[in-house]
């Protein structure tokens, strides 16, 4: 909307804009926020940054150390559609004022070294990502009619889950999805049409290009479909899209969560990611007649993101509920292989697309992923491969969801990890892919937080399911 800070505050009073937002992104993805009133902020602040607490966010400074600088990135403000009063929003990377640079623990700024690597390595200029990011529309409200989230039936007075009881087996629920039966019959069993409709309009108020909006294969499930854009762009777009899907359903009176697997049995939610390379102009996944008309540095950039997996996962699928996702039946991958058109795949080639749009979509990451970190790691791994012209295993165009252990086992097919646990270790014998871009002390704090936030807490909470498998 704005492309120097003197059209910024034009802008700002043409819109007569009262706050403006500042926002940045932590390692977990989550976005932060400082609101200045607009008549407190300057042409020589928006230069220069404007100071924070950096010691009050996850695993970022010592409260010795805590003065950080946000760096506004301008031509990034929009206005917030949701505020009373008009508030404008800007992206800003963080800067570190000890080490004069951009701050390592940034995943804003991680990102865009990642880009100007690829670019050092002569490989490609210009890297585009397209995310597909799927949500789930509950209730806002905990228990209805005894019945939990999931649907099941709670029985209150032992306070506990009755899962033998689906409240499909006792209501009639006919007008309503059942398991896996989203996907997609009109309204009334699609109840989500207008609030869907809604939140394709605010996206498109904030900047973002919508194409479509479905429900998705889960009861209750949904996704709206974005148009591509480079790096940076496509992350600051999901950041943009969480708050704005979370926000609509908040204001409809229900709770959007992103969660990769809330619903035992069900399609979770997936974040697939489109992506391709490009230079000068040209896109160097695209080579006609190939099988998927796919370039050799398009298989050779697969073969690095399927080698690296195992750590890569680490950081696009970062959470303990994450691996309850990838499991066979459900449209989300479990081994890594790639093919034309197959979901069962962790890596699909959407059919004849051209050569503008030929690209890859890796099916594994989920939106609990730092947008700008799961893409960096994944087009770092990539490039790693280019550099070594590593080759993915396949094409293999069958079910693989039909496939036994042992037979995955015969054909050496890699797996993604099973636990967090597996990938976060996978990231400390497997990390070299990932340098200069990500330095040392952040793979290292990284690891740590997400151990301490989540593996260590899930491994040691005994869980409701464990007192009906243990012989007690
Ligand atoms: N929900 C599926 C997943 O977990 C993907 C369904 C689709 O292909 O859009 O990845
Ligand atoms: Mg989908
Ligand atoms: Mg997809």
């Amino acid at each position: 909307f704005v492309n120097s800070i003197d059209e910024f505050f034009t802008y700002c009073e043409d819109n007569d804009v009262q706050f403006v937002d500042f926002r940045f992104t932590d390692i977990k993805g989550a976005w932060h926020h400082l609101t200045y009133r607009m008549g407190a902020v300057s042409a020589e602040q928006l230069e220069a940054g404007l100071p924070f607490d950096g010691s009050s966010v996850d695993a970022w400074q010592p409260i010795n150390k805590s003065d950080m600088l946000l760096k506004p990135d301008v031509p990034t403000a929009f206005l917030d559609p949701f505020t009373a009063d008009p508030t404008i929003i800007i992206f800003c990377d963080v800067y570190d004022i000890y080490k004069n640079q951009a701050y390592e623990k940034c995943p804003r700024s991680i990102a865009k070294k990642a880009l100007q690597h690829a670019d050092e390595l002569g490989i490609a200029d210009a890297a585009y990502f397209g995310p597909e990011n799927e949500f789930f529309i509950f209730d806002d409200v905990k228990f209805v009619d005894n019945i939990n989230e999931a649907g099941y039936k709670v029985d209150t007075e032992e306070g506990e889950w009755n899962s033998n009881t689906h409240y499909e087996d006792m209501y009639n629920t006919a007008h309503r999805p059942g398991t896996k039966g989203g996907y997609f019959p009109v309204a009334p069993t699609d109840s989500m049409v207008d609030m869907r409709a809604e939140m394709m309009q605010v996206l498109e108020q904030v900047g973002l290009e919508v194409v479509l909006g479905h429900h998705e294969v889960a009861q209750g499930q949904g996704e709206i479909g974005i148009v591509f854009s480079d790096i940076i762009g496509a992350a600051d777009n999901v950041q943009k899209y969480k708050y704005v899907v979370k926000m609509i359903a908040h204001l409809n009176g229900k709770t959007a969560t992103f969660m990769p697997k809330p619903l035992y049995g069900d399609n979770g939610n997936g974040m697939h990611v489109h992506q391709s390379l490009w230079k000068d102009g040209k896109n160097l996944f695209y080579k006609e007649g190939e099988y998927a008309n796919l370039s050799e540095t398009a298989l050779h950039y697969i073969g690095g993101i399927f080698k690296h997996a195992r750590a890569v996962a680490a950081f696009t699928n970062p959470s303990t509920n994450s691996y309850k996702r990838l499991i066979p039946g459900f449209e989300a991958p479990s081994i890594l292989t790639y093919s034309s058109q197959n979901r069962s795949a962790s890596c699909r080639i959407p059919y004849g697309a051209g050569e503008k749009a030929t690209r890859v979509e890796m099916r594994f990451p989920d939106s609990t992923a730092c947008p700008y970190l799961a893409f960096a790691c994944m087009m770092m791994a990539g490039l790693d491969g280019i550099k070594n012209k590593d080759i993915p295993i396949g094409p293999m165009d069958e079910d693989l969801f039909e496939l036994t252990l042992d037979e995955i086992r015969e054909k050496k097919i890699p797996q993604m990890p099973h636990t967090l646990r597996g990938s976060l270790e996978a990231l400390i014998r497997d990390n070299d892919f990932l340098k200069p871009v990500f330095t040392d002390l952040f793979i290292q704090t990284y690891q740590h937080y997400q151990f301490e936030r989540q593996v260590w807490p899930d491994e040691g909470r005994p869980t409701a399911y464990e007192f009906k498998t243990t012989y007690q």
